[in-house]
């Protein structure tokens, strides 16, 4: 590895993690800043669709998410009552054709687990303050006082990145005139082996299995105004928001009692234009391609992101060819997520105002990219 043997990574979520035990996979160390002084990851979760599962393989750690998880074999569509009118099947993605659900808790924990077993040094409470690059290495000045040089800096320091905005400049993600509640549950004794979406008149929601036992419920809103809400009256709010449902919405709705088991989340979108480098710095993840949730597949990009990056330095080509190829490998993809979410977030929101042209076929839309996302990275 004549290029690179010492990597900076500025953020330690899931992609920031993720790439550090692909980094280390082929033999790269790697250190990760983490502002965060203590880790605080919720407990609701997250969906891993097959492109997910695979990525999760390749970089050793997916038997551990499959145990702790819980893998389900399709998405149902369903009315406001939760009759299923459509169905997508998971896909065939590398060995494995399964979607999986899991707590974000348990899956920071496996990979910081993995992270610490490859060798990656964490240091927790502290950012970058100064990047500077030299000819052939990057100076970093770190918010306590410590400084070090490294072969490559990348910033996965997610949709507010200070990596991304030191190095291309300030650049504001869009708020997208909507909202996401979570909320963990017991799961229902008879709910079928799938992760289940209700489209409503107003809003949409969803149940995404999340192991054995749990579920968590979500809720899609319109929020024009992107409006401050009590914290104490979350469970209130939530709960409103899902009378128009039956099905297992309605027999899951009673458990939300605690205004702080409720993760309310306002979304926004940002997509910066390739490269995703300058010099020796790279952006990845939300850092570089912040995605709505509406195709769920902002946590696999981001685990991509580090996969081809460990791929393309072990080649061990001259760093700006592995850039370029690095943003010819990614570029298209992430962004296709991003601007499919973009548009399911305007077709519901013409939806909820009775709108939407019948032409505007979502199933059709998320199946096509699914099965898209399924092909190899
Ligand atoms: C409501 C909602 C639901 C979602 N559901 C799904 C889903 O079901 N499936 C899916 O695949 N994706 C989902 N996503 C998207 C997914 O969560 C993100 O795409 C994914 O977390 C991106 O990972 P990341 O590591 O790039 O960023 P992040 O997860 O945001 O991690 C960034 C890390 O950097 C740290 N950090 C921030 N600033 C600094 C700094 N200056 N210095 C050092 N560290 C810093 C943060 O503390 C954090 O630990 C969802 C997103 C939202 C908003």
């Amino acid at each position: 590895m004549a290029n690179v043997k010492k990597v900076l990574i500025v953020g330690g979520g899931i992609g920031g993690l993720s790439t550090a035990i692909a980094l280390e996979n082929v033999g790269i160390k790697t250190e990760i800043v983490e502002i965060q002084k203590e880790y605080d990851v919720y407990g609701v979760g997250v969906i891993l669709q097959s492109n997910a599962v695979r990525v999760l393989d390749d970089i050793g750690v997916l038997d551990e998410v499959i145990a702790r998880g819980k893998s389900y074999e399709r998405l149902q569509m369903c009315s406001p009552q939760g009759h299923a009118f459509h169905e997508l099947p998971a896909q065939q993605a590398g060995k494995h054709k399964i979607n999986c659900g899991i707590s974000r808790k348990e899956l920071h924990n496996i990979l910081y687990a993995e992270a610490i077993k490859k060798g990656v040094t964490i240091r927790l409470g502290l950012t970058v303050d100064v990047i500077q690059e030299n000819e052939d290495a990057v100076y970093v000045e770190f918010t306590d006082g410590s400084i070090g040089d490294y072969d490559l800096v990348v910033g996965a320091d997610g949709i507010n990145s200070k990596v991304r905005n030191l190095v291309f400049g300030e650049l504001k993600p869009k708020f997208v005139g909507q909202a996401v509640w979570r909320y963990k549950m017991n799961r229902p004794k008879d709910m079928p082996d799938a992760l289940q979406m209700y489209f409503g008149k107003k809003n949409k929601a969803g149940i995404v299995p999340m192991s054995e036992d749990t579920v968590y419920v979500f809720v899609v809103t319109k929020e024009p105004d992107n409006s401050w809400k009590p914290e104490d009256q979350l469970h209130v709010l939530m709960k409103e928001t899902l009378e128009e449902f039956g099905g297992f919405i309605s027999e899951l709705r009673d458990q939300i009692v605690d205004p702080k088991g409720v993760v309310y989340r306002p979304i926004s979108t940002l997509l910066l234009d390739k490269p995703w480098n300058r010099g020796r710095v790279l952006i990845i993840g939300d850092a570089a391609h912040a995605t709505t949730p509406h195709m769920a597949m902002g946590a696999a990009i981001a685990i991509e992101d580090g996969v081809v990056l460990a791929e393309l330095l072990k080649q061990d080509l001259p760093l700006e060819e592995a850039f370029t190829t690095f943003s010819e490998r990614r570029f298209e993809r992430c962004k296709l997520i991003v601007e499919t979410s973009n548009t399911l977030v305007e077709w519901e929101l013409l939806m909820s105002e009775g709108k939407l042209p019948k032409e505007c076929n979502m199933n059709q839309l998320i199946d096509e990219t699914t099965i898209k996302m399924a092909e190899a990275y």
